[in-house]
């Protein structure tokens, strides 16, 4: 096991931009192993200082959409004008089968060449929960290394927006034109997460339909509460393939971002999630020393058998599998 300061040494290294140390400390934070989880700890907390102040932006959209071509050209952007910009992802169907539906396509080749830009995949082992969890603290690790921006991609098939959502100061919502939303699978509760809209692939034969899909979702957005007060979240057209409406969604980014700190909207925003991620950081360590928990792993094969079998209810079974876990911890 490293010794303390190899962590700090490592902390350092990333903290002065070293590539190969914060690729190191990644794969550090996505590991499993108990002394890895603990020497990850570590390491986060020395580098706690020096995160916070990049700007993070989370996006979604159906497969196809056009995410990647859209990042790769907004990436481009944001490194022209002076910054460094790292690319996440959540992909659910990853956390879930090992596979992807993002796809083993390389992505966002071109970007990913540049020096200063960082692109992550998507963790793959465990539950949505946790890849949630290390995307987190991987997002830590990187604005530590200096990155100023931090994209968080994730698919719209399910809970992963929210959990994008809810670790990003600005979550944008791509469509497609045309189709309507029910047969793009964007519920509506996922549309009031966005604070900005953007249907792409406004070009070409699809440029009429992308208009008025547009105009669509602006009145229909109308009618939905804003996540900021005082917000109209705005929809824009954008051609990732062409290149053109980019400039104006990082132009409505900075104007959401000056309200939202203006307001004190982006705190809060950021407040709130970092009290979610200690519940939910405490929930998950909770439940892996309960399940693995000596006496309780003796006591569980039969509990399930019980309930499944209907002959006790859950209610009882759980409090005593509670009452013989917390037995063993009282002093
Ligand atoms: P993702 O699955 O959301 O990451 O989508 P991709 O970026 O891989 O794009 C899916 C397909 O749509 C690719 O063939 C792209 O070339 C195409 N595409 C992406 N953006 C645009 C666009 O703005 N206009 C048009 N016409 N095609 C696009």
């Amino acid at each position: 096991m490293a010794s303390e300061s190899d962590t700090s040494k490592l902390a350092e290294a990333v903290e002065v931009g070293d590539r190969r140390a914060l690729a190191r400390a990644i794969t550090l934070v996505e590991s499993s192993r108990d002394d890895h989880r603990r020497q990850a700890a570590e390491l986060l907390d020395l580098v706690i200082s020096k995160t916070g102040r990049a700007l993070r932006i989370g996006i979604s959209g159906v497969p196809g959409v056009g995410k990647s071509t859209f990042i790769e050209a907004f990436g481009h952007r944001l490194i022209e004008q002076g910054h460094r910009v790292a690319v996440l992802a959540i992909d659910p169907s990853s956390a879930l089968s090992g596979g992807s539906i993002m796809g083993d396509k390389t992505r966002m080749e071109d970007l990913s060449r540049h020096d200063a830009a960082f692109i992550r995949p998507s963790p793959t082992a465990g539950v949505l929960g946790g890849v949630t969890r290390r995307t987190r603290e991987v997002m830590l690790l990187i604005e530590a290394a200096g990155f100023d921006i931090v994209i968080v991609e994730t698919v719209g098939v399910g809970q992963s927006e929210t959990a994008v959502a809810g670790m990003t100061d600005l979550f944008l919502l791509m469509l497609l034109p045309g189709g309507g939303d029910e047969l793009q699978g964007i519920k509506r509760g996922i549309m009031e997460l966005a604070d900005l809209v953007i249907v792409n692939k406004a070009d070409g034969a699809l440029a009429a339909a992308a208009s008025q899909a547009a105009t669509d979702y602006a009145h229909a957005l109308t009618l939905l509460q804003s996540p900021v007060e005082g917000w109209q979240v705005p929809v824009l057209e954008t051609s990732a393939t062409k290149r053109t409406g980019i400039g104006e969604v990082w132009q409505e980014i900075g104007r959401f971002v000056d309200l939202s700190r203006g307001s004190g909207a982006f705190e809060r925003r950021r407040s709130q999630q970092a009290k979610s991620w200690l519940w939910a950081d405490i929930g998950d360590s909770l439940l892996d020393r309960f399940r693995r928990n000596k006496s309780v792993r003796s006591a569980l094969a039969e509990a399930e058998a019980a309930v499944i079998a209907g002959e006790a209810a859950p209610t009882k079974l759980s409090q005593d599998l509670l009452d013989r876990f917390f037995a063993e911890h009282q002093t």
